[in-house]
């Protein structure tokens, strides 16, 4: 039994629905474009699953949050797909792939064959048994990657009102778990081995604003030890938490959130790997020219930091999504995926947005007992990152484009003392177009790649020139 199409995305999650919007946009024939998804249902948004998906009331529930409403556009539901003419092979795993014949094999014993192939396999949770800890197959032991995840957290939540969870991990998933669980009236009791919540972004400073109202909020704290076992009871029912540093901890439930791991298996020895995923050049390529590879699976260069990075975050699934199809369709008219990591979090009332790299110097301003505030990251002279909560739609698109045009920064304490003005004046500047190779932070021009370009860099050039003069007025008179 086989099929063959032009276009295969293996994998249904959120970059694989983007892709679908994508190809209709630009005009995929019917029977050309086929998606195989081991989840049963259609490509939705995933980051709903910690947030409207766990509320106690009129909670978020497919099909509202299909893909591609995250981003404001179409809700792509099965008949969506069915209208377009793209064949959805659902709840089916795919568990060979052999790139050299261009096929995968799936877990009904179906060969798919392809022209160009788009993997966006995600990342699975880690378990606690890669941690040399057992006890995840506990029914009350839950996980969040996927809508059978969330259904069952939601089960378990259900079954102990009034109940004490532990979460173990202290990252995103960490952390919007315990914010769900305390909006569902359970006791929370976070666990990490770090000295403090999302170790990976957070610095000191930042964690603690978020703990501090998590702790209002009645959630408590164990940080610098690990889960080192469970007790059960005769049902196999998960009793209580034995930390490393020997407490204990009793429990109607667990979360466990301690990171992913990107779904390369199926690659291994056929592609080239980086950093725990397929690495891609900046047409989203792989090392095999039939094969490109988006969202939490890809590993892509990240210009504006000259190195390749994978992400894990849904912006970034969306954007390589709608780039792979136009490297696809369009390779003469498509430039290199250009794109500053974005990152977003909502927690509570709370909610925040980064930009950029958190690397270097940390510039914080605004209230920091207040309800907004923000930080910047300066590195070799340059913004580099900024971070903000409790902004305006106006201020999270200026801290974004402030830290697209990575101004140069002299003046650290002018930075701080300016705060997020900075960001809102520097945004303010008139747009720079058409898209070519620029570094505001150099204030120059990378070479013009073509004839019009040069036309173009002379215009750019005097914007820019306009730019350093009035920056260079702005900073004085600041
Ligand atoms: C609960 C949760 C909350 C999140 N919240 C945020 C947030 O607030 N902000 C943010 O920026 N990011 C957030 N994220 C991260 C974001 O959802 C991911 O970055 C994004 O989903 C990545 O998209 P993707 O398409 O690469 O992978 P996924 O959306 O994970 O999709 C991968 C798909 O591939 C399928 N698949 C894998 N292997 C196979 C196979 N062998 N055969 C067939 N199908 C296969 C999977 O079943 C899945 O459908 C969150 C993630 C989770 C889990």
């Amino acid at each position: 039994m086989g099929r063959a199409f032009v276009y295969v995305i293996l994998g249904g999650g959120v970059a694989a629905g983007y892709a679908a919007l994508e190809f209709v946009k630009k005009g995929v024939s019917h029977g050309e474009l086929c998606i195989i998804s081991e989840e049963p249902v259609a490509p939705y948004e995933r980051p709903a699953l910690s947030k409207g998906f766990l509320l106690p009331e009129a909670a978020a529930r497919l099909p509202s949050f299909h893909t591609c409403v995250g981003a404001n556009e179409e809700r792509l539901t099965p008949k969506w797909y069915k209208e377009h003419g793209i064949e959805l092979v659902l709840g089916t795993g795919v568990k060979s792939a052999d790139v050299k014949r261009k096929t995968l094999l799936t877990t009904t014993g179906e060969t798919i064959s392809y022209k160009f192939l788009i993997v966006a396999t995600g990342a699975r949770a880690l378990k606690l048994e890669e941690f040399g800890v057992s006890g995840s197959d506990a029914e009350n032991v839950c996980y969040l990657r996927d809508i059978a995840d969330a259904n069952r957290l939601v089960n378990v939540m259900q079954s102990c009102p009034g109940g004490n969870a532990v979460v173990i991990g202290g990252g995103y998933i960490g952390m919007e778990c315990a914010a769900s669980l305390v909006i569902n009236k359970i006791n929370v009791t976070m666990v990490f081995p770090e000295e403090h919540c999302m170790a990976r972004l957070f610095t000191t400073k930042i964690a603690n604003y978020y703990e501090e109202y998590y702790k209002s909020r009645g959630v408590n704290f164990v940080k610098g030890t690990v889960l080192s076992s469970f007790d059960f009871d005769s049902n196999g029912k998960v009793t209580a938490v034995n930390l490393r540093d020997g407490s204990t901890l009793s429990v109607d439930m667990v979360v466990v959130g301690i990171g992913i791991r990107p779904n390369t298996g199926l690659f291994e020895g056929q592609l080239t790997l980086e950093k725990g995923g397929i690495k891609v050049n900046g047409m989203l390529q792989s090392s095999n020219g039939s094969v490109y590879a988006i969202g939490d699976v890809a590993a892509f260069p990240v210009k504006a930091f000259g190195e390749t990075r994978r992400l894990e975050h849904v912006d970034s699934a969306r954007k390589c999504a709608k780039h792979v199809v136009a490297a696809i369709l369009e390779p003469d008219k498509t430039g290199e995926f250009d794109y500053i990591p974005f990152f977003y979090s909502r927690i509570f009332t709370l909610s925040w947005q980064f930009y950029g790299d958190n690397v270097g110097e940390v510039v914080y301003y605004g209230d920091m007992s207040g309800s907004a505030f923000g930080a910047y990251w300066v590195s070799k002279g340059h913004l580099v990152g900024a971070f903000l909560e409790g902004g305006t739609k106006e201020e999270y698109e200026a801290i974004a484009k402030v830290t697209r045009l990575r101004p140069a920064i002299e003046d650290l304490t002018e930075l701080e003392r300016l705060g997020l003005k900075f960001a809102v004046s520097v945004s303010q500047k008139p747009a720079v177009s058409p898209p070519v190779e620029i570094r505001a932070s150099d204030l120059l021009l990378e070479k013009p790649l073509y004839a019009w370009h040069a036309t173009a860099g002379v215009i750019i050039a005097a914007s820019i020139a306009a730019f350093a003069y009035f920056y260079g007025k702005k900073r004085r008179r600041w």
